[in-house]
């Protein structure tokens, strides 16, 4: 579909969802607000016209470094797919090079291509992680990411400062303890298990 075609469609859905709850979308305040938000939808979901390899753009160097690198506190936006609001944290990433590395200001574009698509928080961390086995081909990769859910915070009051945190470990972060927990400490959390997340987002009780 043509960009324009999208962008005007989403605005008719936006504008029948305003009637629906209730609202006349043609008083003032409302007049342009299916214009903004078909835009803002464009933008919160851009991710799925992006291409990894693009961004990466030949970002990788060779290298004779094997210690660990790490970028902690990546500010990420997402919108969780089974509400359609925002969740949103910090995701925290290391890998082990094997003789190459890649560009720094890459991760953060990586987490971002990722974040900017309808997500649940586990599979968002399992992509980032995967994408860089793939593309980086290192010894190990580790994400972590810490996340409050408005989904969560705005309908249950008891609930409002839960934050979920999950992992994917791979390769030497997987099989090594001490990697895992070497990591660990450098982005100063406790020990997260693999691939825990001690929250689940479709819990039951949550629907
Ligand atoms: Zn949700």
């Amino acid at each position: 579909m043509r960009a324009e075609q999208k962008t005007q469609q989403l605005q008719e859905v936006v504008e029948q969802l305003l009637r629906l709850v209730g609202e006349d979308p043609s008083r003032d305040g409302l007049m342009k607000t299916p214009e903004r938000v078909a835009k803002m939808f464009n933008f919160l979901t851009k991710g799925y016209t992006q291409d990894i390899d693009e961004i990466l753009n030949g970002a990788l160097f060779p290298i004779k470094y094997d210690e660990m690198v790490i970028v902690k506190d990546i500010d990420f936006f997402s919108l969780c797919e089974h509400h359609l609001v925002p969740f949103f944290g910090k995701c925290h990433i290391a890998y082990l090079p094997d003789k190459k590395v890649i560009g720094l200001s890459k991760l953060p574009r990586i987490v971002e291509v990722f974040s900017r698509r309808l997500q649940v928080q586990e599979r968002l961390t399992q992509q980032i992680a995967e994408t860089l086995q793939e593309k980086i081909k290192p010894q190990g990769v580790a994400v972590v990411m810490e996340a409050q859910h408005l989904c969560m915070m705005m309908r249950g009051v008891e609930k409002q400062n839960a934050t979920a945190i999950t992992s994917a470990m791979l390769g030497g972060f997987r099989t090594r303890r001490e990697t895992r927990e070497e990591f660990l400490q450098l982005i100063k959390r406790s020990p997260v298990q693999k691939g825990a997340s001690f929250w689940r987002h479709d819990d039951e009780s949550f629907t």
